[in-house]
């Protein structure tokens, strides 16, 4: 039995967003200002230059930048993140305003755009350059294995984006730290996801987020007065298909924002059958967003939909073996008991889903510590579980702890 409800659809309604006052828009507060860069910028410390911007500033997950030592401090239970995490950065920000996202449009109202959090951690702003000479220094001995620009909507983010993937992999071998595309389909054309294969990009993905189109309209398109589309996702998608191959585009799921479980997971059989992956983050409510007022993805409801993913993804499991319930919960995983059992064990369904590294196909070099939990209440692990991890895991799941 469930421990909790799920997030059903009719709970996760986002806030409508508020009107700017012309004052804030467009990131004019930083525009009127004249004064130049001045290397790495910490957020919160109101420094406003209107240069600061891409190709030659990139904003940087927090993890990312302890890892290269541009930034002190320590990370729980682990001491370092495989990927290189880039976003791309201007003082107007992200055009769009998605209803979960820290760095939607409508956050200009009370937050510069460099200031703003996003998937519940600051992002430094560092030039370009310095990045890559700090990788170029050793690139055989990089914790990184993997290297991800981030795209937001701008008009300027395909240019951008080439220009950060030219200076990377003029420096830096893609074979050596392979680079990922996540991408703005909005303003995307096949042309541009062309582009970004001939420069040496290795995956590409799309920031699908919403597993369905009802949940994407109403977070990310006309319920919130945001400009994506479902259908031009999916275009975008299919052109990466045809341009990078199997095994080599993917979406990212957002798992609790009203969808079934059931609902999510024929999304990933989808995506499978058409020789892609699935990316999956819990949702966890970002504050200052159009949804931080509604629950985090109940931990049952999330174990099972990372345990049901990764046996689509990875085990030739298919959703049509699974049971589900009437509110779409999996009731059955499609396999027999005692494997199952042993692939809990193993714990990798459990670790953070992403693009590989180094280590092995099922383990992503995207680890994204705490992006969509809490160290208290881990739900996407950023290293591998050990065994008290396992049984909460199994406790969470409703499957009793192994006898051996
Ligand atoms: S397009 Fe991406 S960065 Fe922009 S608001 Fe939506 S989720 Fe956030």
């Amino acid at each position: 039995m469930s421990c909790f409800e799920p997030n059903a659809r009719i709970d996760m309604e986002p806030r409508a967003p508020l009107k700017t006052p012309a004052e804030r828009k467009n990131g004019k507060p930083v525009k009127q200002n004249d004064i130049p860069p001045q290397g790495v910028y910490l957020p919160n410390n109101n420094f406003m230059a209107p240069h600061m911007k891409s190709p030659d500033y990139v904003q940087l997950s927090n993890a990312a930048a302890i890892t290269l030592g541009i930034m002190g401090g320590r990370m729980h239970r682990t001491s370092c993140t495989r990927c290189l995490n880039l976003l791309l950065t201007y003082p107007e920000g992200c055009r769009a305003n998605c209803a979960y996202c820290g760095l939607a449009r409508h956050r200009e109202a009370d937050r510069d755009y460099a200031d703003r959090n996003f998937i519940r951690v600051d992002w430094p702003a560092v030039p370009m350059a310095e990045i890559i000479d700090i990788v170029a220094k050793d690139t055989a001995n990089s914790p990184f294995h993997r290297m991800c620009i981030s795209m937001i909507t701008h008009p300027r983010s395909e240019d951008d984006t080439f220009t950060v993937l030219k200076q990377w992999t003029d420096k830096i071998d893609p074979d050596e730290i392979p680079v990922s595309i996540l991408s703005n389909p909005t303003t995307m054309s096949r042309a541009d996801v062309q582009k970004t294969k001939d420069l040496g990009a290795d995956i590409f993905t799309v920031a699908l987020d919403a597993a369905t189109p009802e949940v994407f309209d109403r977070t990310r398109g006309k319920g919130v007065q945001s400009p994506h589309k479902w259908s031009r996702y999916w275009d975008i998608m299919l052109d990466a298909k045809d341009i990078f191959g199997p095994q080599k585009f993917g979406a990212h799921i957002i798992v609790g924002m009203g969808e079934t479980e059931s609902e999510v997971l024929h999304l990933v059989q989808d995506l499978v059958d058409l020789g892609g992956h699935s990316h999956m983050f819990c949702f966890f409510p970002e504050q200052g967003s159009l949804m931080d007022h509604l629950p985090a993805t109940p931990r049952d409801q999330w174990r099972r939909v990372q345990l049901a993913r990764y046996l689509i993804d990875y085990r030739d499991v298919r959703v049509e073996q699974m049971r589900f319930d009437e509110l779409g919960q999996v009731k059955h995983y499609g396999i027999a008991d005692a494997e199952l059992s042993d692939i809990i064990e193993q714990g990798i369904a459990f670790r953070t889903s992403g693009c590989p590294g180094k280590f092995q196909d099922d383990i992503s070099a995207c680890d994204r510590p705490y992006g969509d939990s809490p160290p208290s209440n881990i739900a996407s692990y950023p290293f591998q579980p050990e065994k008290k991890d396992i049984r909460k895991i199994r406790k969470q799941l409703d499957i009793p702890v192994r006898v051996e």
